[in-house]
């Protein structure tokens, strides 16, 4: 799709059981979006009356799409489904419970035009109960520390992005609450931008403390999956081989004694250290090495690269638009992810 047939802007919604939000919900994007803005409603396996309210909504309104889970998948898989369908220019997120207003959106999109890609909602004075706000400056305090970003409110469901940002987003479990970190280490332009909350009138928050952990094992994981850029496994290779080599070392130190003295004079405790070195070292190293084997793998199939412009594509992209008569080859390529004739630069986050 050339960037002029898409609509200005896609939200995107997940929702589970919000029935008593949704018309609400509905109106106020409604009000706050140009005409020809794309809602997409993803029910998560509701199982009040949240489907028969969308699909009404659906039939009333042109611009309402929704997709409907057979049961409950998580916040994660909801929002990558609206992503992988969402066809605006910009993509905005927001929860359906009307802690904030969807008139932040064209604020939000606004802050993007100053040359950002991503600009995430930063709930200055929340209306949370404490508990949860505490555990959510803990989870913002720790993600920032080990990421070495500094966010205010990373976690927030309310942001705005330029469509690359979600083009090639891989999101399960717990990685929506990471979004902004994952488009930051892409080179993604990120920042906050101060909104409004507001209490959750309708509904329950499915929030719970234990939430915090998921939250820093899943940051775990994605340290190792995505900062190290497309070889997670080295560190286990090296590990292995760190660990594998002292297990050599010793060893041969022990058959050593016993060849020269033809004893190794009660260095059992040392001969186990060994072997169970060599062991461990072995298992690590050839895990690692599968690990990167199959990330080897996989990113030589992958179609296209981190690539932000390419002056070949882009160039036979405008010429393609001029002349109204676009080459296959062009249009083909040009839907590749590459910004096709926009000539937008995008530098590399601070
Ligand atoms: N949600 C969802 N699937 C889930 C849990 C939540 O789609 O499994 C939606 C929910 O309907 C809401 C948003 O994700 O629109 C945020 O959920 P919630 O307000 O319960 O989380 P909190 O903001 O309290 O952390
Ligand atoms: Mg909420």
């Amino acid at each position: 799709m050339q960037q002029a047939d898409r609509p200005p802007i896609s939200v995107v919604v997940p929702l589970l059981n919000e029935e008593a939000s949704l018309p609400e919900l509905h109106e106020r994007l409604v009000a706050a979006l140009p005409a020809d803005a794309e809602l997409i409603f993803v029910d998560d396996g509701s199982t009040d009356s949240t489907p028969d309210l969308l699909r009404k909504l659906a039939a009333r309104d042109r611009r309402t799409r929704v997709i409907r889970f057979r049961r409950n998948f998580g916040k994660s898989t909801a929002l990558l489904e609206g992503f992988r369908r969402a066809s605006g220019q910009l993509v905005a997120t927001i929860d359906a419970d009307l802690q904030e207003d969807p008139a932040e959106i064209p604020r939000l999109a606004s802050k993007l035009a100053e040359g950002y890609d991503l600009v995430g909602a930063w709930r200055r004075a929340r209306n949370d109960p404490f508990r949860k706000v505490l555990g959510s400056r803990l989870f913002n305090g720790l993600t920032s520390f080990f990421s070495g970003v500094a966010f205010h409110d990373i976690n927030c469901g309310l942001k705005v992005m330029r469509r690359e940002v979600v083009e090639d987003l891989v999101l399960a479990g717990g990685y929506h609450r990471f979004i902004p970190l994952l488009a930051h280490w892409k080179g993604f332009r990120v920042t906050e931008a101060e909104v409004g909350h507001r209490p959750r009138k309708h509904g329950r928050s499915r929030y719970r403390g234990e939430q915090i952990f998921q939250g820093l094992l899943d940051l775990a994981v994605i340290l190792f999956l995505v900062r190290q850029e497309g070889r997670p496994s080295r560190a286990f290779v090296a590990a292995g081989a760190a660990l594998g080599a002292l297990g050599i070392a010793i060893s041969a130190y022990i058959a050593y004694l016993r060849l020269a003295y033809g004893t190794i004079s009660s260095r059992f405790p040392l001969l186990s250290l060994g072997l169970v070195l060599l062991v461990v070292g072995v298992q690590l190293f050839s895990l690692g090495l599968f690990g990167e084997l199959l990330a080897y793998h996989f990113r030589s199939r992958r179609p296209f690269g981190p690539a932000l412009e390419d002056s070949a594509v882009d160039g036979v992209a405008e010429e393609a638009t001029k002349a109204d008569a676009s080459t296959p080859n062009a249009s083909g390529d040009a839907d590749h992810g590459v910004t096709a004739g926009s000539g937008r630069r995008r530098s590399p986050a601070p």
